[in-house]
């Protein structure tokens, strides 16, 4: 595989006219992707996906907290042209994802995490996040963390649970670069998506962390990278990102690649 996309919905619903459209041009260009669940049946259809095509697509599976609270979420800046969505809380059966995550084609638990940004139910979210890196060390499998505005609890409680004991990677990583380094020491990876080709926010993690604890992802259908800004992004569109990290690190695009390739081979033990 030239690159693999860590971190995509095309399970999700606003694919569900062209999926097999999408998954066939991204598995014909040679990129992988863990395709991620956000609750039990988008984790389901992960699953199922990964499944069905087979070679180079992966499932993660998890409920993320802005699912155990009910609101709208209408967020253009992140999600451009993606219309908005209901939130449908559910309650974490821990049974049920630990039943979904032993599944052979499942490599990470999540995505999970923290969201301070849309909730404030905080009581309930570090609940289900501990549950979650139970799940992970349970399953023995590293996780893949949603956080936003919430890096300091999310630390904590990975380092209360042992969450270091499987890893895993701050996915859409947007904390400075001294929140980056304590998840770094913690033996986290960072992975990065389409924000950094329009926001110079992240720059300085994006230079300093290791070539070989970063990753690439689109985060699809949410925040498509400059180049396609405003549509609906996909995987393949993870090329833009990599050819970011490389112009920001200065060093090739195929190093950048390679290397991003190679550390989530590693990570997720993919076959
Ligand atoms: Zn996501």
């Amino acid at each position: 595989m030239r690159l693999i996309d860590i971190h995509s919905h095309v399970n999700f619903n606003v694919f569900r006219e062209d999926s097999d459209e999408v998954m066939k041009r991204t598995m014909a260009d040679n990129v992988g992707q863990i395709l991620v669940g956000a609750q039990y049946d988008t984790s389901l259809r992960a699953v199922e996906f990964a499944e069905k095509y087979g070679d180079g697509v992966w499932a993660a599976v998890g409920l993320h907290p802005i699912h155990l609270d009910s609101f709208e979420v209408d967020d253009k800046e992140i999600a451009g042209d993606v219309k908005g969505f209901k939130t449908r809380p559910e309650e974490f059966d821990y049974k049920k994802y630990k039943e979904l995550a032993s599944h052979k084609k499942v490599v990470a638990i999540g995505e999970c995490g923290l969201d301070y940004y849309r909730s404030d139910k905080k009581e309930i979210q570090h609940k289900v996040f501990r549950e979650h890196v139970r799940l992970a060390r349970d399953v023995k499998k590293p996780m893949i963390i949603h956080c936003r505005n919430a890096y300091d609890d999310l630390y904590q409680i990975l380092k209360e649970e042992k969450g270091d004991e499987v890893g895993g990677t701050i996915h859409f990583f947007a904390g400075t670069w001294a929140d980056a380094q304590k998840f770094l020491d913690l033996g986290f990876h960072l992975s990065f998506t389409g924000v950094i080709t329009f926001a110079d926010d992240y720059n300085e993690s994006i230079i300093n962390a290791p070539l070989d604890r970063i990753m690439v992802e689109t985060d699809a259908p949410y925040v498509a990278p400059a180049a396609y800004r405003g549509k609906r992004n996909e995987p393949l569109y993870v090329e833009e990102i990599t050819k970011k990290v490389a112009e920001l690190r200065g060093i090739s695009y195929e190093e950048v690649a390679k290397a991003t390739t190679n550390n989530a081979i590693k990570l997720f033990s993919l076959d």
